[in-house]
This record gives C-alpha cells, structure tokens and sequence, in this order.
C-alpha cells in the first residue's frame, strides 16, 4: 500500500482516523490516508457538478453516512440486484453508479419489495450508493466523451452544448495615473480571466470632463467648474457572478467620488458541456469497417451492434449520445454528421432518417454505451483523491446488466 503524498500532505482534507505510515522510494516516508464518504463525494461533484443534471433527474448520495471510510468503490452502470451483491461480496464501501435506483417518488422501501431490499442490503452492509446520471451526461469530460474516445473520435464538441458561464464586460474609466492599480484592483475580484490567462485588460486614452456640483468633494479640481482630465477606459470581462464583488472592487479603488464605468451583458455563447459529443474519425472508414470497430470498442452484449445504411458508404464524422438518443436526432441532422452511434433507437424514428438518407445509425446497446465511462471516472477519482493525499481501491463491474439476455 504505497501512496503517492509525501509526508506533508494537506491537513484538513478530512481523512479518517486510519493513517498507514508506509515506507516509499529512496528510505523516504509516505502517508495514505483513507477518505470519508464526504471527500469522495465531494470529488465527485465536483467532476460530475449535480446542477448539470436535468430537472427531472435524481443524482447523488442513495445510502451512506458521508463520516463513514471509503476504502473501496466499486463503478458500475446499474446499482441492480446483481451489481449490489457484487459490491458486497468484494466488501465495496461505496457503489457509484450511473442509472438512478430510486427516479421517481417512493413512499416506502420496505424490504418487502425488490427496490427496498436493496436499499436494506446496502444500509445493512454499510455500502452508499452515489448516482451520477444526466450530470455525467453533460460534464466534460463525460459519459459521451467516453463513448466517443472508446470508437477513437477526435475533435469532439457537445452536440447539445450547454451555454457557456454568463460573462460581462467592464469599462471604466479612471485617470491614467490610476489605470494599472485599478486593473491589479478588478483582477483580484474575479476581472480578466480568459482561459488561462488572467488580468486581461485592453485600455485607450481620452479626455473625460466634469463640473462638480455644490456638496460634491471632488479628487480633481473645484466645485463649479468644468474639468478636464486625460482618463484610460479600461475594459475587462468577469464571470456575472463575480460583477458585484468587480463592482466593489472598482469603487474602492478607484480615487472619484463617482466613478464612470459601464456594465454590458455578453451574448451567451455554447460551453464546451452538454449531452452527445460530435467528432471526426482520423481515418475515414466504411461504414462495415466502422460497425466493426464498435463492436470491438464495446462490451459484448446479447443486443449487439445493429446497423442502419449502405455498408460501403464512407463514414468521417460522427455524433455519439451515450444512453438512449432517439431524443437528439434534429441536432444529429443539424450536425451533418455521416454517422450516429447511440442506444435505443426505435422503429419509426430510425426509419424516418434512413428515408431521408442521413446519416447512417449505429444502434448498441444502452449499458454498453454506458459503459466505457466507468473507467474514466475511475481513474478521474483516483486521480483527484490522490493529489489530496488519499487513495482508494476501485474496480468496474463488468457484470452485464442490459436488459435483454439472449436472441432466438
Ligand atoms: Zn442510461
């Protein structure tokens, strides 16, 4: 049990008691510390931010105390009887799962029905359960790019892009002198962010005037009179969120009684999280050879990989919604793409496409497409836990459970 913190590791991260002291390379020493459930499932939102699930939705914590350790989690796409027993049986802590157990409104989980024995099993094994659904559907990385780098598409974007973070634009303007304290002043508070670029400011000079009036204390020149004074406007975007606190910032930084400045709202643009990835295959392929590589990419199900199109024509784009897709096909369409690899795609929508001759489908099924996400988030905990110093063992359940067990 080696980690990978030396010594100094962060105080505060809330590890439980139990703290090995291990021996590391080089006769150094290292700590492992052991999370609670609480630090799991903040990483987790974190990664997979419970806002960015849909409305009708039911994400997060199913069973568990958030003091209790999480020394095993095991990932799996369906907290079903089978992935429950499962966990159990390798004495998981924690399940994260995918699909909901609980979507719609209980008003009981007796252990008289199948929902509520679970629930019992997991309670009396002190196994929680944490769901993480359509906002792992529309983080990013999420489910979809899992998907997407599982067939090896490059490029990707949303195809249901949310919008991006509202952002404002600052101008202000203030004396020339002043200019450079005041955009050190506005940066602090959350200004001229871009990217990964901060304290982005653009600035131009030009003469602005004034004539205080009676009660007035002005920085510059004298009651009645008209001033004149060589000001910068300096511009500088910030996150809405942050416009009270830049606002605040600018008033105590700068030296008016009554600074200039105006607020103008940006036009909202589309983020890089959503549902669905569009991307491009660095290859083009036939859609056989492209039907193949599906299959190869993903887990073997009794559903299999069904196509729809001309197996010869080429295929260099392509749309990919982990999950049942049969909701996205105008965004497909409107996307181009010359094919659609998602699940439970149904008669008379499938049909309507392939009438249209549009792109090819590429129908497999729903836990399969699901699936390659499990190991990313495995990895993305893993990660995330041990730059604060704790680990956790993982595993991914590879027990099918997509609801059909065989073909006649
Ligand atoms: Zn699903």
């Amino acid at each position: 049990m080696i980690g990978r913190k030396p010594t100094d590791h962060r105080v505060g991260w809330g590890h439980v008691g139990e703290v090995r002291v291990c021996g590391g390379g080089q006769g150094r020493m290292w700590r492992v510390s052991t999370p609670t459930l609480g630090d799991v499932v903040a990483v987790l939102d974190a990664l997979y931010p419970p806002a960015l699930a849909e409305s009708w939705d039911a994400v997060g914590l199913v069973t568990g105390d958030p003091e209790q350790p999480v020394r095993r989690v095991l990932f799996a796409v369906d907290p079903m009887r089978v992935v429950v027993d499962e966990a159990i049986a390798w004495d998981a802590d924690l399940i994260v799962a995918h699909h909901p157990l609980l979507l719609r409104g209980v008003s009981s989980v007796a252990a008289t029905t199948p929902k509520g024995r679970v629930v019992h099993d997991l309670i009396g094994s002190a196994t929680a359960l944490h769901v993480c659904h359509t906002n792992a559907d529309n983080a990013n990385p999420g489910v979809s790019d899992a998907l997407a780098d599982a067939l090896g598409l490059l490029d990707t974007r949303p195809l249901k892009a949310l919008p991006a973070e509202p952002v404002d634009k600052l101008a202000v303007f203030v004396p020339v002198d002043e200019a450079e304290a005041l955009i050190d002043a506005l940066a602090a508070a959350g200004a001229g962010r871009i990217g990964e670029y901060e304290r982005c400011a653009w600035s131009t000079t030009g003469e602005g005037t004034f004539r205080a009036l009676a009660g007035a204390s002005p920085t510059i020149g004298q009651v009645g009179a008209v001033e004149r004074v060589t000001e910068a406007r300096v511009e500088m975007v910030m996150p809405r969120r942050s416009r009270r606190a830049v606002i605040e910032a600018l008033r105590a930084a700068h030296s008016y009684e009554e600074p200039a400045y105006d607020v103008y709202e940006l036009a909202a643009q589309p983020g890089d999280t959503g549902g669905g990835r569009v991307g491009v295959l660095h290859t083009p392929l036939t859609l056989r050879e492209f039907a193949a590589r599906v299959a190869a990419a993903l887990p073997r199900t009794e559903h299999g990989v069904r196509v729809s199109g001309d197996p010869e024509r080429w295929i260099e784009t392509v749309a990919v919604v982990g999950g049942a897709g049969d909701s996205e096909f105008e965004r497909v369409r409107a996307a181009g793409v010359d094919a659609y690899v998602t699940a439970d795609l149904r008669h008379h929508p499938a049909t309507e496409a392939r009438a249209h001759d549009e792109p090819a489908l590429v129908d497999v099924a729903h836990w399969a497409s699901e699936w390659p996400w499990l190991a990313d988030a495995e990895r993305l905990l893993v990660a995330a836990l041990a730059e604060r110093g704790s680990t956790v063992e993982t595993r991914v359940s590879t027990i099918c459970t997509d609801a059909w067990s065989f073909r006649a």
